[in-house]
């Protein structure tokens, strides 16, 4: 299989812009179907995450994902003022290339820059990769979406579900949004066995604010729960209590259909309430192996999207309990033995409001 899609590679990752706009437009059209097509053979016989996989294979091997994550180290620190019995740090130095962007940061003669170069605009991701990022569209009824690797990712096959439009990351102030935004995440993971997805709103660690989107990734192997997920159990029944976890959020767990029918009136009396102050991370868990989906909403300030300390932003994945930090003054606060488990809580406590 890797074999038919490593034809599919393209330019390597040093090669200049192409001179013949025209041919190269041609091309890339062209590689970006036979792509789609191998995909959707995938799709057809192992489901969408063999979709993905196969996906993150091809973006691997032409080198458009510039971290293989090889050079990732972790750190869990126990404790027990939460049901959670540690939080834990990702440090992955390839992440503070990112600002560095993947490509050339003006496009070849003759292209025109749409949407302010917005990274998830098809039209941008061609010239700005190179020719090498290719993405995955969606079939119906998500082909509202097209999958694209992240470049430099949190988990291996960590890709970004983004809309073929550019249209904004936020619900507007229209609830009806946000229950749809939480309803395609649903259908979307529940696809998924042993994955997870997340949605961070505007202000609540959304990096790219004016396109909309969402992460998937498998869940990362070898490790233990997400802190978070420890503490479900203490919630007893499905509500809410500030003793369980250093953030406040509200968990559901059950089949696509009764999950989408208790989340809508609960999401829109949110909705109400809070009109257009709040944001929010949405986080959707597939355990595989028939478990029930888990959905958690955590409710955020959006002036509130850092906290002090590790990393600074705060989005689904943190809110999870699991920080994330790339500079080496973070990685020296860590050897030195400033961070622990109660700086972590602090942190995520830092940025969350009650439901
Ligand atoms: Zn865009």
């Amino acid at each position: 299989m890797s074999g038919s899609l490593s034809i599919l590679t393209g330019m390597s990752p040093d090669a200049h812009p192409p001179n013949d706009e025209a041919n190269s437009l041609a091309s890339y059209a062209e590689r970006q179907a036979e792509l789609q097509a191998l995909l959707e053979q995938e799709r057809a016989k192992g489901g969408l995450a063999a979709a993905l996989m196969a996906l993150y294979r091809q973006q691997l091997d032409c080198g458009f994902i510039r971290d293989p994550l090889d050079e990732v180290r972790r750190f869990s620190f126990e404790g027990r003022a939460y049901a959670a019995d540690h939080f834990r740090v990702q440090f992955n130095p390839a992440r503070a290339r990112r600002f560095g962007g993947v490509g050339p940061a003006r496009p070849p003669e003759g292209v025109e820059v749409i949407n302010g170069g917005c990274f998830l605009c098809r039209e941008n991701i061609r010239w700005q990769s190179r020719g090498l990022e290719m993405g995955y569209a969606l079939p119906k009824p998500l082909d509202r979406y097209v999958a694209w690797m992240n470049p430099f990712p949190l988990a291996p096959a960590h890709c970004i579900l983004a809309s073929h439009r550019h249209e904004p990351q936020h619900w507007h102030g229209q609830g009806k949004e946000l229950v749809q935004l939480a309803g395609e995440l649903i259908d979307l993971v529940d696809q998924l066995p042993g994955w997870i997805g997340f949605y961070n709103g505007v202000g609540a660690g959304a990096s790219i604010p004016g396109h909309l989107h969402h992460h998937l990734m498998p869940r990362p192997g070898g490790q233990a729960a997400f802190p978070m997920e420890q503490s479900f159990a203490a919630f007893g029944r499905d509500g809410w209590t500030s003793k369980v976890y250093p953030m406040a959020f509200m968990h559901w767990h059950g089949e696509v259909a009764s999950l989408k029918t208790r989340l809508r009136p609960w999401l829109m009396a949110w909705h109400d309430r809070v009109e257009r102050e709040a944001t929010a991370n949405i986080i959707v868990l597939n355990p595989g192996e028939g478990e029930p989906l888990q959905v958690v909403f955590v409710p955020r300030h959006p002036a509130r999207s850092r906290a002090e300390g590790l990393g600074g932003m705060v989005g689904a994945f943190e809110a999870l309990g699991e920080i994330i930090c790339s500079s080496p003054e973070e990685f020296d606060r860590i050897e030195r033995g400033e961070i622990d488990y109660s700086t972590i809580a602090g942190m995520l406590s830092q940025v969350s409001i009650a439901p």
